[in-house]
């Protein structure tokens, strides 16, 4: 913990939205900390976890938000949106469902946040690519329709994780900055 005088430039709200069980919490967990747990519980209390990083010379400062098991339609807060300038919108590649679901999410992301937030698409799971129910065309069609962007990642394997936090909070401070 060596960053206690880091003058830090920007802070930068992300928000973690996206069906229960979709691998959001360990996404957050393997970006922030690069940890994965299999037995991972639903997320109870904890509200955000940060992590410092450099951009263009600014010390940016992502603070990551994840739903705390209020996953369900309309269950979340606009408190939870306010602010957010960036958005993962995570489904689970091997789950149709929670793909077919990204439309209400990002519709409901649409009403409460500010409309030049930053948007990923994340197609999560795809260590279990044996399983997949949802083609990678679908979700780049999605995307590309509604002004995404888009990545598959593993969070079990650390696959595309970085990249997909990178991409928003780099495009965040072209915005801003
Ligand atoms: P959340 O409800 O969206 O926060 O989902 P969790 O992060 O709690 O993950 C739900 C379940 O999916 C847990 O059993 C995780 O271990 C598992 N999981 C999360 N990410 C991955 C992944 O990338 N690959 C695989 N195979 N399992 C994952
Ligand atoms: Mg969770």
């Amino acid at each position: 913990y060596g960053d206690y005088n880091q003058k830090i430039d920007y802070v930068f709200k992300i928000v973690l939205i996206g069906d229960s069980a979709v691998g959001k919490s360990q996404l957050l967990a393997r970006f922030a900390r690069n940890e994965f747990s299999v037995e991972s519980k639903a997320t109870i209390g904890v509200e955000f976890q940060t992590k410092t990083l450099v951009i263009d010379n600014k010390t940016v400062k992502a603070q990551i938000w994840d739903t705390a098991g209020q996953e369900r339609y309309r269950a979340v807060t606009s408190a939870y949106y306010r602010g957010a300038v960036g958005a993962m919108l995570v489904y689970d590649m091997t789950k149709r469902q929670s793909f077919d679901h990204m439309t209400r999410w990002l519709e409901e992301l649409r009403g409460h946040a500010d409309k030049n937030i930053v948007i990923m698409l994340v197609g999560n799971k795809s260590d279990l690519g044996s399983l997949r129910a949802v083609p990678t065309e679908d979700a780049q069609e999605f995307a590309q329709r509604e002004n995404l962007f888009f990545m598959e990642t593993s969070a079990l394997e650390a696959t595309n994780v970085e990249p997909a936090f990178l991409t928003v909070l780099t495009e965040i401070y072209r915005i801003i900055s």
